[in-house]
């Protein structure tokens, strides 16, 4: 083409970028690669090897090791090896070691960047001006952590040596958001990339080794979802960090189960891109195409599902067409392509399947006429409308460049259709009425909400799912939990055999015992004028009422001497059920119990410690007749349980967000948002104490709970439905049902609308707890059988109760003309 023909059709000449840096590079390792252990290559006898091919060109890249059980047990053993010396190696020398890897990756920026492209597939555009800059950026936030940690987080220590597992969509970035953190805070990793995508991880871990880390901090092994499998189970393994599919995360959930093992789960998403009439149509055009066409779609958080407003609908998608057509397919080394080649034929494959479906589902294809390359696995930008909101393409997540659109009416209604999904990784949502956005931004449920923007990422900002998206998050102060536990806490190792696993009588309704005569009744009482007590029945509390359980049966309660000193109702599934209705209600009421201001949670619970203490001996007295505690003993539960009422009243108002300082322009507020519904169960240690520390941080921080009390003490439960009555605490905030705690933590692990678990039981409940939480991916918060001291400021309160109470969601609002 001549200058004058360039000038005259204005139209993109080929602008490549060369691969024979990379080339070298792989040549240089004879295009085979070793794993990488204790900060070398390992090459076992009679491994078996796996291609890897350039998803854009075919061609062959290199061959990768398919690691087995031994070279497993290595790599945890070198990082095994490395940790006692690396969780004390002092934080500022930690520092310059994530310092010197950020520095190294810059030095080998290119070189990533185009790796990273022929690997995967991605444009080049991408890689270079997002990928790897991210992976830099993870590395010096995090150097920054490492310095700061002794100081600003004194009562957490490392959780140990973590098995970190990727995608193929973000090598390198998912990488980063893992390793960082993790090593900065003092732990040891082995890392293992996705199949589809192994070589930027090894170059990585070279950039690591010349950066001088010592052996044995960073691993990194190659291997099929076998060896995944094998790091998840690995005994010596102290946490799982992962990032794929919501299917082997719930995998992931049950193999882990009861192991004591820290998870953290970023799953898969199908998020709304909301856009309301009033919004700047043509930002909004470049937000859908950077929302779903980025990296051709395969993009956990991609705005794979627009909303448009029903009066705009028919010209915005008229624009989008018009957009679609300018879109250029082709080589991922082209630094003028917007979109790249689809990593694999099997990942090819499923989304044209999935497009398909959609045209079955009757739903109308659009694929704009653009040239594609003819060789490569290439895919049109794609659109599909007029899809019902229940059809399977509509809630499935398709993970290509595949954009399903529905239309709404109202915000209301906007809201409904973003939320009705079982996934809650992120949403976009474009008006230029800003109250209108926040509004809408605080609904959605969702981890991260951008306003006027989309695809938004930094190191200093936490991502992670609600619901089916996953738990945990990774960025920001909030990302570096996963990697910490309490200084107190070691990490419980609860050893169950599959027999004990499998005990069917772990959650039995166990029937009522028969009645406990008391032998308080005499024949002089009955001859005197003394008046018999007049008979107290506890009954279940639910929904801001005293409810008789729905079985109709009572539970003998008996003291510390045997004798019969109360009764409960014996709570079913029924009563669960019901009040977990209660509890949904009262989250989901206008205004529900988190759209209160902490100010008048506050005032409730202050209220709740006021009336505790005005019954001061009373229950104390009630303890000690339970328990057989001293009155002096069972006088200072009482008084700590007023003041945990205090603490918590205290944090209603104080812990609730900050802004994050990221790169954006304009603001990301981390909202500490609470998760919803919680399920409580409590042990039988500290009765009152100990249900007052659990109750106090939910309902503080905006939660409803369902309370199951201590099964052997429950009697001061109970007796403080008698303070909640009195203390203005809305009805269904709290809900109390005794009973076997097994048997009703089931029906609560069970339920869809319970979000969260906490149990206080046996190390089998805890198993059971945690691998039934997997069928739709709730939080947990189990003990594992392990008691731990109520009274104890740094076991029964604080920031670790917090944190169980919320889940961050970011909000991403730029700012500027
Ligand atoms: P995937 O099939 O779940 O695989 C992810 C990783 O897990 C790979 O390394 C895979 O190894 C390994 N793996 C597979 N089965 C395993 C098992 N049973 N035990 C242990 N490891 C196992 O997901 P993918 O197809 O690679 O990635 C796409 C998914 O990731 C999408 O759902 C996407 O939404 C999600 N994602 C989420 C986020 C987030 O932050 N929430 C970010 C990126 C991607 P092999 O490759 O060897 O099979």
């Amino acid at each position: 083409m001549s200058f004058l023909e360039i000038f005259r059709e204005m139209t993109y000449g080929p602008a490549p970028e060369s691969s024979e840096a990379v080339k070298g590079w792989l040549d240089q390792h004879n295009r085979r690669f070793g794993l990488f252990i204790d900060n070398r290559w390992v090459y076992p006898e009679n491994a078996s090897y796996l291609a890897s091919h350039d998803p854009a060109t075919g061609e062959l890249l290199a061959e990768t090791i398919q690691a087995g059980k031994a070279e497993v047990d290595a790599a945890v053993a070198s990082a095994r090896a490395a940790f006692e010396t690396w969780r004390s190696t002092p934080g500022n020398v930690r520092a310059r070691y994530l310092y010197a890897i950020a520095r190294n990756v810059q030095k080998h920026h290119r070189l990533l960047a185009v790796l990273e492209s022929m690997d995967n597939g991605k444009p080049l555009r991408e890689s270079r001006d997002i990928d790897v800059p991210l992976l830099s950026r993870h590395f010096y936030y995090h150097a920054g952590w490492a310095q700061l940690a002794e100081k600003e987080l004194p009562d957490f220590q490392p959780v140990g040596v973590v098995g970190q597992i990727i995608p193929w969509n973000f090598p390198l970035l998912m990488l980063a958001w893992k390793i960082a953190p993790a090593i900065a805070l003092g732990n040891t990793v082995v890392l293992k990339p996705a199949s589809y995508t192994r070589l930027s991880a090894l170059l990585f871990a070279e950039i690591v080794a010349e950066a001088g880390l010592p052996p044995g901090v960073i691993n990194v092994i190659t291997g099929s979802s076998k060896a995944g499998s094998m790091i998840v189970e690995h005994p010596d393994v102290d946490k799982i960090a992962f990032t794929g599919s919501t299917e082997v995360g719930r995998t992931l959930r049950r193999q882990t189960a009861g192991s004591g093992k820290r998870l953290s789960l970023e799953l898969g998403g199908k998020s709304p891109f909301i856009v309301f009439d009033d919004a700047d149509l043509d930002g909004a055009i470049e937000g859908v195409v950077d929302a779903i066409w980025f990296n051709q779609g395969q993009v956990c958080c991609a705005g794979s599902r627009l909303l448009v407003q029903e009066n705009i609908a028919d010209t915005f998608i008229e624009k989008l067409k018009k957009r679609m057509g300018k879109l250029r397919v082709g080589d991922p080394l082209d630094k003028a392509i917007d979109m790249g080649a689809i990593v694999d034929k099997t990942q090819w494959e499923t989304v044209d399947g999935w497009v398909k479906r959609g045209v079955q589902e009757g739903g109308s294809l659009f694929q704009p006429d653009i040239p594609l390359p003819t060789q490569g696995l290439f895919y049109p930008p794609t659109l599909i409308t007029g899809l019902d909101p229940a059809a399977e393409t509509v809630q499935q997540e398709i993970f290509g460049p595949v954009l399903v659109s529905l239309t709404f009416r109202t915000p209301a209604e906007a809201v409904a259709l973003a939320n009705n999904t079982r996934y809650g990784l992120a949403a976009s949502v474009w008006s230029d009425n800003i109250n209108l956005a926040l509004d809408v931004a605080s609904k959605v449920k969702a981890g991260t909400v951008w306003v006027n923007s989309t695809n938004l990422f930094d190191a200093a900002s936490g991502f992670g799912g609600y619901r089916e998206s996953g738990f945990g998050r990774e960025g920001g102060k909030e990302g570096l939990f996963e990697y910490l536990r309490p200084v107190w806490q070691e990490r419980p190792c609860p050893r169950l055999d599959a027999e004990e696993k499998e005990n069917a009588s772990w959650c039995a309704a166990v029937p009522p015992g028969p009645i406990t005569p008391n032998g308080k009744g005499s024949r002089q009482a009955a001859a005197t004028d003394e008046l018999p007590r007049v008979d107290r029945t506890p009954k279940l509390y639910i929904g801001g009422k005293q409810a008789r359980p729905d079985g109709a049966y009572t539970r003998a309660i008996l003291g510390a001497r045997g004798n019969l000193i109360g009764q409960v109702g014996e709570g079913n599934r029924k009563d669960i059920r019901n009040a977990v209705e209660a509890a949904h209600a009262a989250h989901t009421a206008k205004p529900g119990w988190a759209m209160r201001h902490g100010h008048n949670r506050a005032q409730i619970l202050y209220y709740i410690g006021e009336n505790l203490d005005a019954r001061f001996d009373e229950f104390a007295t009630r303890i000690a007749a339970m328990t057989g505690k001293s009155m002096k003993s069972s006088r200072g539960e009482v008084g700590l349980a007023a003041d945990r009422l205090f603490t918590y009243a205290a944090w209603a108002d104080k812990y609730g967000g900050t802004v994050q300082e990221t790169t954006l322009r304009g603001v990301t507020l981390a909202v500490n948002e609470p998760v919803g519904v919680i399920g409580i169960a409590c042990p039988d240690h500290d009765p009152l104490l100990a249900f007052v520390s659990l109750m106090a941080p939910a309902i503080a921080r905006g939660n409803t709970v369902v309370m199951i009390p201590s099964e052997k003490y429950p009697l001061s439960a109970v007796d403080f439905y008698q303070v909640l009555d009195t203390s203005d605490v809305p009805a269904g905030v709290v809900n109390i049902v005794t009973g076997n705690r097994d048997h009703l933590v089931k029906t609560l692990v069970d339920h869809e609308d319970v979000d969260a678990i906490w149990y206080f039981g046996s190390a089998l409940g805890s198993y059971h707890v945690e691998h039934r939480s997997a069928a739709n991916m709730k939080r947990t918060w189990v003990n594992y059988g392990i008691e731990r001291d109520w009274h104890k400021p740094d076991q029964g309160e604080g920031h670790e109760f917090l944190m169980e109470a919320t889940q961050v969601k970011n909000i991403w609002v730029p700012t500027g003309e």
